[in-house]
């Protein structure tokens, strides 16, 4: 599983797996104790949940949506940058399964956690 294979490479952390999704319900308690938030989601109903709870919970947001060949990043400082609400007013595509290449979302999870690290 994930939390196995990510605490085999690193033994100074701890994986908290999670079973199940993040909705609307749980939202503020499954993030209560994370200090970031890194939107690693594939539609905008779940982008802009992720939005909504960094904006109330004062909690930096690391978006780094990608698709096809092409990815965008930004960083979400609530009270101090514009956040993914305003920056698309409305999602911007349809939500279906978008062909991806493997490097665009690697390249993309590696600029997302240097923001991270920044
Ligand atoms: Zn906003």
């Amino acid at each position: 599983m994930a939390k196995e294979k990510i605490e085999s490479m690193n033994s100074e952390i701890d994986v908290e797996a999670i079973d199940g999704a993040i909705k609307k319900e749980n939202a503020l308690e499954l993030l209560k104790n994370v200090d970031v938030i890194l939107d690693c989601t594939d539609n905008f109903s779940r982008r802009y949940l992720l939005n909504e709870t960094a904006v109330k919970m004062a909690m930096p947001l690391f978006f780094a949506p990608c698709r096809e060949m092409q990815g965008m990043i930004t960083t979400v400082i609530p009270e101090k940058t514009t956040c993914i609400q305003c920056i698309f007013p409305m999602p911007l595509e349809k939500e279906k399964e978008m062909p991806i290449l493997g490097a665009v979302v690697g390249t993309m999870r590696a600029m997302q956690a240097t923001e991270v690290i920044k």
